[in-house]
C-alpha cells in the first residue's frame, strides 16, 4: 500500500528518517504543502521563500534522478493530506517531528483527522542530534540552561546511526495531480532584489554536502577563525540545517574523527542548535514573550510611539546607524539573507541597548530576512542578547560596537559592506571621526557612552 511522506523542514533524501521509513512499507508518495495559513504570524517571509523555491526545485530534481516525483500543493495541510490519504488508499503518513507550535499543531489535528480512515500518521525523529527531552536532568526534567544541557548532551554522545540513502524508489502506477512551484511565485519579481543572495548561496541538498567536504578541510580552523567576520572561517551551513537539506547527524558522523579543538567548538554550536529546539519545546512562546518578569514598559523605547524612534529602528534595519560594524552586518544580512555570528550579536545588542528598542522588533526583522530564519533559534539568540531570557541576566553586559569591531579585526568585512567607507585605512575605519567620515555615511545616532549610560538607568528603573 502506498506510503504519504510528509516534507517540511527535511528537504532531504540522505538520512531522512521518514522518507526512510516509508519506502521500507511500500510505493511511496513525497508530498511537499505550502500551508501560509497555519503558521499564522509566523508565515514564511520573503528570504525564506527564495530559498525554499530553490530547494524544492533540487530535491525535484533527486527524486527524478531515482525516477520518482514529489507531489506540491497549497493550502492547509491537514485537510489537503487527509484527502489525499483517501485518493490514494495510503496506509500511512510519515513524517518528521517539528517543535515549531504550528507544526506541533498541525501533527495533533492530522491525527485526529485520521482517525477514523484506515492510514497512520507515523512520526520519525529526524532533525536534530537527539529529540528535544531526551538530555534530562537527575529530577527527569528537560534542561533550561546551555551549559548544563550541553554536557548533558556530550554523556549522551554518539547520535543514532545514518540511514542508509534509498538507491531507487518505488511509487504507484498514478499520482496524485500536482501544483506547479513557478505557479507559487515564491520568487521576487519587481523589484528582484535576490540578486545577493543568488550570489552567495548555492541550495539544496548537494550544495549542502559540497560545503560539508569543503568544511571538513576546515574545521580544525574554527576556533580561531569563528569570532572574525573578515573571514569565511564558519561553516555556513545554517540554511542547510534549518530547512533539513542535511542532518546534523550526517554533520556529527562526518567530522567525528576531525579531534582538534576547532570540531570541539563546532559540535558545542551543533549542540546550541538542539539547545534551542529544547527550549521551545518546554516554553512554544519563547520568541514571542520574555521569559523574566520586569516592566517593559518603562525598559523599552516603542516604535509606534514617535517617529523618531520609529527612523531609528529603520536605520538599525538598513544599516545607517553610523556604526560601521552594525551597519555592515545588516547591510550583509539585507544583501545575502545572513549575517556573521558575531556581527549578530553586536546588531542585535545595539538595537537593544543602543536604542533600547524591544528585542521582539529585532527578531521579527530577523525572521523575515534571514535564510536561516528559525523560530527556535532565532528567539533562543535575542532573548539571550536581551538578557530577558532562560538564562542569566545579562541586560548590563553592553557590548562595545567600536572596540568590539577592531578586536574582531572586522575592517576588510566593513569595506565589502559599507563600500563608502571602503577607503579609509585600518586605523578609521572601525569609528571614523568628523574628518575622515564621508558625506553620505550617517553620524551616529547615538554616542557609545551616552547610550550605555541610558540603557543602564532605564534598567534600573524598569526593575523599581
Ligand atoms: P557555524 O559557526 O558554522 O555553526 C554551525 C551550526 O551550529 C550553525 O549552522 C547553526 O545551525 C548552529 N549554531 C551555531 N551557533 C548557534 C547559536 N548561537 N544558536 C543556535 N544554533 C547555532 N541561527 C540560526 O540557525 N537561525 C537563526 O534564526 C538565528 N538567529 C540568531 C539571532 C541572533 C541575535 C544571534 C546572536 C544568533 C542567531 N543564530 C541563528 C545563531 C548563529 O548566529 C547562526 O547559527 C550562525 O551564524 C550560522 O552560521 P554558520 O552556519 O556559519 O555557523
Amino acid at each position: 500500500q502506498p506510503q504519504i511522506v510528509w516534507l517540511r523542514r527535511d528537504l532531504r533524501i540522505k538520512d531522512q528518517p521518514a522518507l526512510h521509513a516509508a519506502a521500507q512499507e511500500g510505493p511511496v508518495i513525497p508530498v511537499y504543502i505550502l500551508d501560509d495559513e497555519r503558521p499564522g504570524d509566523r508565515k514564511i517571509g520573503g528570504a525564506h521563500r527564495w530559498w525554499l523555491h530553490h530547494s524544492l526545485e533540487d530535491l525535484s530534481k533527486s527524486f527524478g534522478r531515482r525516477n520518482a516525483k514529489i507531489v506540491l500543493r497549497r493550502g492547509d495541510s491537514v485537510d489537503i493530506l487527509a484527502k489525499l490519504a483517501e485518493e490514494t488508499g495510503a496506509a500511512a503518513i510519515h513524517a518528521n517531528h517539528h517543535y515549531e507550535p504550528w507544526h506541533k499543531q498541525a501533527e495533533e489535528d492530522l491525527h485526529d483527522a485520521l482517525k477514523d480512515m484506515d492510514c497512520e500518521l507515523e512520526l520519525h525523529h529526524g532533525n536534530y542530534l537527539f529529540p528535544p527531552g531526551t538530555a534530562t536532568t537527575g529530577s527527569g526534567d528537560p534542561y533550561k540552561i546551555y551549559t548544563p544541557f550541553k554536557k548533558a548532551v556530550k554523556d549522551l554522545l554518539p547520535p543514532r546511526d545514518e540511514l542508509p540513502e534509498p538507491e531507487t524508489l518505488s511509487q504507484p502506477s498514478s499520482l496524485p495531480e500536482s501544483d506547479d512551484l513557478d505557479d507559487w511565485d515564491l520568487l521576487p519579481t519587481k523589484p528582484d532584489w535576490a540578486g545577493g543572495l543568488r550570489e552567495f548561496w548555492t541550495v539544496g541538498e548537494d550544495a549542502a554536502h559540497k560545503r560539508l567536504d569543503w568544511w571538513a578541510d576546515e574545521v580544525s580552523g574554527y576556533d580561531d577563525g569563528r569570532n572574525l567576520p573578515s573571514k569565511d572561517a564558519t561553516s555556513q551551513m545554517s540554511p542547510h540545517l534549518h530547512w533539513g537539506e542535511i542532518s546534523p547527524i550526517t554533520i556529527w558522523h562526518r567530522l567525528k574523527d576531525k579531534r582538534s579543538d576547532g570540531w570541539q567548538t563546532y559540535e558545542e554550536e551543533i549542540i546550541w542548535r538542539d539547545y534551542a529546539q529544547n527550549v521551545i519545546y518546554q516554553f512554544p512562546d519563547y520568541p514571542r514573550e520574555s521569559y523574566r518578569d520586569y516592566d517593559e514598559r518603562t525598559l523599552w523605547r516603542n516604535p509606534s510611539r514617535s517617529d523618531q524612534i520609529q527612523s531609528e529602528m529603520e536605520a538599525w534595519q538598513h544599516g545607517r546607524t553610523g556604526y560601521p560594524i552594525v551597519d555592515a552586518g545588516m547591510r550583509q544580512l539585507w544583501k545575502t539573507g545572513w549575517m556573521h555570528n558575531r556581527v549578530r550579536m553586536i546588531a542585535a545588542s545595539f538595537l537593544i541597548k543602543h536604542l533600547l528598542i524591544d528585542w521582539r522588533h529585532g527578531e521579527r526583522w530577523f525572521w523575515d530576512t534571514l535564510v536561516d530564519g528559525d523560530y527556535a533559534s532565532n528567539g533562543t539568540n535575542w532573548q539571550w542578547v536581551s538578557g530577558t531570557g532562560v538564562d542569566s541576566n545579562m541586560f548590563s553586559r553592553i557590548m562595545a560596537p567600536l572596540s568590539q569591531s577592531e578586536k574582531f579585526d572586522a575592517a576588510g568585512y566593513i569595506r565589502e559592506y559599507v563600500p563608502e567607507l571602503a577607503d579609509l585605512d585600518d586605523e578609521h575605519i572601525h569609528d571614523p571621526d568628523d574628518e575622515h567620515r564621508p558625506d553620505d555615511y550617517p553620524d551616529k545616532l547615538i554616542g557609545h557612552k551616552e547610550a550605555r549610560e541610558r540603557a543602564l538607568e532605564a534598567y534600573r528603573n524598569s526593575k523599581d
